[in-house]
Order: C-alpha cells, then structure tokens, then sequence
C-alpha cells in the first residue's frame, strides 16, 4: 500500500507511554506537562489488535518508544506478543538507557532484536543540566549491558550549538569503543522543542566538516532504496556512522514512517496537526478489516511532508511556539508521539 506521493507504509514507531524519567532540555523543557488519562492507554492486548494490522497493510519495522518505552510496566510482555507477528522483519527499542542496564536480557529473550541510546553527552555536569537528573552512569551501565547482549547498538546524539557540539570526536570515539554506531541527529523543531532556534542547529554539513577535520576522509556509504532517516558514512578505516539530517535536509520523499501514540491515536507524519483515532472505534468493537479500511484510506491520502514544509518557511520559529496549547493537547509533544 503506498499513500499520494508513493510511499508505502513499512515502519512503525509505536509508543509505549508518554512518560519519561528524565527532562532533557530540547525535549520536554518544561515544569509542568499534561499526561494522557490512564484509561486511554492501550491494554498490550490492544496494541497487538492494531499492530496485526498494520503488519497486514505492509508495516514490517516496529520501533519501541516513547516517552521513555522502559518505564512502561512489564514491557517484555509486549516485546513477545509483537515479535511472534508473522511478517514482522525488525523490533527494535529505543531508549534513553537509564534503566536498561537490569532489563536489556529480559527483552532480548522476550524477541527484541536491536536497541538503541539516546545519549548527548559525556560530561556528567552536562547531563544534569541538558536531562535535569544525575544518571549519566545509569546510562553507560546500559549501554554496556546493551553491547554484552547483542554485541552491538547504536547510539542516537542530538547535537545542539553551544551545548554539546564539542564533543563529536569523544562521542564518537566512545561509541566505538563501545561496538555502537553513532547517529548524530539535527535538534528539530518538534511539537515539545519550545526552546529551538534556528541559530541552535548543528547542521548535518557542518557535523560532517568537524568529523573530517579529525579523521580525514570519510566516504558516503551507498544505501539503495534505503528510506532510513540516517544517512550513513565510514571512515577509512571502516568505522560507521550516521547523520539525520531531519532540519537541514529533510527526507519526506522516502518518508515510510508513521507513529502510533501510547491511547491509539495514529500520525503519519511527526509535524501532523492531527491524527486518526484508531482506539475509539477499537473500544468499539471493530474488527480487523473496520480497522484496515480505515488506515488504508489515510494512507492512500497521506501527503504529508512536514519538515519540507518546516524547512520552506523563512522565519523560522519553534514549531509549537505556545505553552497553553501544549498544555491543553499532549498529542502535539514529541514525548507523545514518540521520537
Ligand atoms: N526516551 C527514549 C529516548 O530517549 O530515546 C525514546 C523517546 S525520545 C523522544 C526519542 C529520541 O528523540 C531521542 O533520541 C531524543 O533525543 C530525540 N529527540 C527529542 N526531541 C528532539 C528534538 N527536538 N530534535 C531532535 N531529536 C529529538
């Protein structure tokens, strides 16, 4: 199934809870939040209504996320209802790592087959202050785990100007030291980014020029067809790398991404005003072919390209500038919508 613009519908980004344990500052920067109402998140049985049906319209990537995913009670339970779909090619977790370190095993046995950590810097000082908690070594202690369990991860960095683009090489040395690919990623200007400036992007060409400074040549790795979000690189001595260049050089032409949120509303697209509410006709009783009429016709509609949309406007401000209406509606946040 392929939507306007001819992009099929292949990867899903389910979100577990809206919650997080930490606060990081181009996230989720603000004291108060509204949390979606308990009764509206979905039972693991439900979710797994809805993603039998999006793997039977052609979803075969499922991403864990959230909020933080881990914070979500009893979440292998999950991992094994999802990973046993037939047609289900990858499940993969991300997470800020904080309390992966004691559960990393229990996933992986539960089917989990890659996980990803979110992590921005190494300076313990600058964590407290980018994530407003003292769990650095949380975080490193799950990374370990994560590479003692699969032999391998990625590590996702935001980079922000003045904030932590300092530390490309020794996050990048870390990560190898580590068995993880980093992915350096643009700060985007998302629903919860109420800090973002133009002037605090670290753009994707400019990552680039600082890792070439250091490490000489770096080569583009040729991915045909790929429709990931990272661009990918290799130094010459084969060490892999990758850049999401969502602000600067946007890629909604090979989009196949859409978001399930933690109550069932559906968003295919991150910068979409709205979403389709798959949980209420789900309470209702609909079966599984209601369901998939009603994906199936948003799909074929979907002509969504947010951040294109985002990049040609010239004055560009935060995309969500106004507190009040993130208050009134946790579904513009991307801690809702899942990152
Ligand atoms: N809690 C999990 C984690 O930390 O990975 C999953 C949810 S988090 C929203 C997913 C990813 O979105 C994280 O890597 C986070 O750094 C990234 N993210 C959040 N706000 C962002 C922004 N404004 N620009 C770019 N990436 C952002």
């Amino acid at each position: 199934m392929t939507d306007a613009l001819g992009r099929p519908l292949r990867n899903l980004r389910l979100s577990v809870t809206d919650r997080c344990n930490l606060r990081c500052e181009y996230c989720m920067p603000e004291n108060d939040y509204a949390w979606l109402p308990r009764e509206d998140v979905l039972l693991f049985e439900e979710t797994s209504a809805l993603v039998d049906v999006f793997v039977a319209l052609g979803v075969d990537t499922i991403r864990l996320t959230g909020g933080e995913p881990l914070l979500r009670r009893n979440l292998p339970a999950l991992v094994r209802m999802i990973a046993a779909k037939r047609g289900l090619k990858d499940l993969a977790l991300t997470t800020n790592g904080v309390l992966l370190a004691d559960r990393v095993d229990e996933l992986k046995a539960a089917g989990l087959a890659r996980v990803t950590v979110s992590l921005d810097t190494l300076h313990r000082d600058r964590f407290i202050a980018l994530t407003r908690v003292d769990r650095l070594d949380a975080v490193h202690a799950g990374i370990a785990a994560a590479r003692h369990c699969f032999g391998r991860l990625k590590i996702d960095t935001v980079v922000i100007r003045g904030v932590n683009d300092d530390e490309l090489i020794s996050l990048f040395e870390y990560g190898r030291s580590m068995s993880a690919e980093v992915r350096f990623i643009e700060y985007m200007d998302v629903g919860g980014a109420s800090r973002w400036s133009a002037a605090r992007v670290f753009a994707a060409r400019e990552i680039l020029d600082r890792l070439r400074r250091y490490y000489g040549i770096i080569a583009p790795i040729d991915e045909p067809g790929s429709s990931a979000p990272a661009r990918r690189f290799a130094l010459q001595d084969g060490t892999t790398f990758g850049i999401v260049a969502s602000t600067t050089e946007p890629f909604c032409h090979a989009c196949d991404r859409s978001r399930l949120t933690a109550d069932g509303i559906w968003y295919s697209c991150l910068y979409a005003a709205r979403g389709v509410d798959l949980r209420a006709p789900l309470r209702r009783g609909a079966g599984a072919d209601a369901l998939k009429a009603i994906l199936t016709s948003a799909w074929r509609g979907r002509t969504d390209r947010g951040a294109e949309d985002r990049l040609a406007l010239g004055d560009r401000r935060a995309f969500v500038p106004v507190q009040d209406l993130l208050r009134r509606d946790p579904h513009l946040e991307m801690h809702t919508r899942g990152g």
